[in-house]
């Protein structure tokens, strides 16, 4: 069961939808690539990573795989084109590529041009990919736009100054986008994981399996998978939060409300 659906495939949530999902390749994307297409969607796997990206494809049922950094405009526009060719339609756009950048102790000694990659595909990935979804979604008047934050999108000190804003922004462009969009029909909500082992974590926040058992969680009893998001990710991409607009769903065992300096409950 460590990385199983924890629903049955046999009833398939996604029968017949088209998604695309940025950062597919790897991660959490991955494991939402796979989660998804067990239940049944047309999967677009759209990354930087083309070996990883088309063997993963092989292994689904039904998926391609685009190449598409989105950080350009062109590539998003193009991939969402190509879903739709190759598809019909596109009901769900999973906005998850993220980077991050090296720990810096202090301010002074950040870049403007760590600053401004960081920043360029952790936000303004998710505004193109955003924008081109609707532009898509909108004329059919349904729709489905997540996003990946974090918990760095709601508490400080966490992570670097440049992934902590862009991440607080995705929220913002989540809240903002939600409501704009709800008039023709389309949901945006947003995800926000913590601590889950992937090569990001592994290498911006120097954590491994190892270390992330050693990390504080309020949450005992379970180590976090990729998995545990995907499923978070296929219940807002799916009916059954046919009604959840504008959330911004936190997978982190209630850690961001808990007051590790003040631990009143401890037994
Ligand atoms: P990952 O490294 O496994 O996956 C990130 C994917 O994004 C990779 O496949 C990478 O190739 C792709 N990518 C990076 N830049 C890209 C670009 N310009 N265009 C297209 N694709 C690009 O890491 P992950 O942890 O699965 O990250 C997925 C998302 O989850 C990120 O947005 C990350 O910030 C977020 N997140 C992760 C954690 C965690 O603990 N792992 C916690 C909170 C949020």
């Amino acid at each position: 069961m460590a990385n199983g659906s924890v629903v049955s495939a046999a009833v398939k949530r996604l029968d017949g939808k088209v998604a695309i999902i940025t950062g597919g390749a790897s991660g959490i994307g991955e494991a939402t690539a796979r989660l998804f297409s067990k239940h049944g969607a047309h999967v677009v796997i759209a990354d930087i990573q083309d070996d990883l990206g088309l063997s993963l494809c092989n292994e689904l049922e039904s998926a391609i795989y685009v190449h598409c950094d989105v950080t350009k405009e062109e590539d998003v526009e193009k991939c969402v084109d190509r879903a739709v060719s190759k598809y019909g339609k596109l009901d769900i756009m999973f906005n998850n590529a993220g980077t991050g950048d090296e720990f810096k102790r202090s301010i002074l000694d950040n870049t403007k041009s760590d600053f401004e990659r960081v920043i360029s595909v952790n936000l303004v990935g998710p505004f193109l990919g955003t924008k081109h979804a609707a532009r898509v979604m909108i004329p059919a008047k349904r729709g489905c736009i997540i996003n990946t934050a974090s918990v760095a999108g709601c508490i400080g000190g966490g992570a670097t100054h440049a992934y902590t804003s862009s991440k607080h922004a995705l929220v913002g462009l989540t809240k903002n986008t939600a409501v704009e969009l709800g008039q023709f029909g389309i949901r945006v909500n947003c995800v926000s994981p913590f601590a889950i082992v992937t090569p990001l974590l592994n290498k911006y926040f120097n954590l491994d399996e190892e270390g992330v058992r050693k990390t504080y969680m309020n949450l005992k009893g379970w180590y976090p998978v990729p998995n545990d998001v995907a499923e978070a990710v296929l219940y807002l991409a799916g009916d059954e939060s046919k009604y959840v607009s504008s959330h911004n769903l936190v997978i982190d065992g209630g850690l961001i409300n808990s007051n590790v300096g003040f631990p009143m409950f401890e037994m």
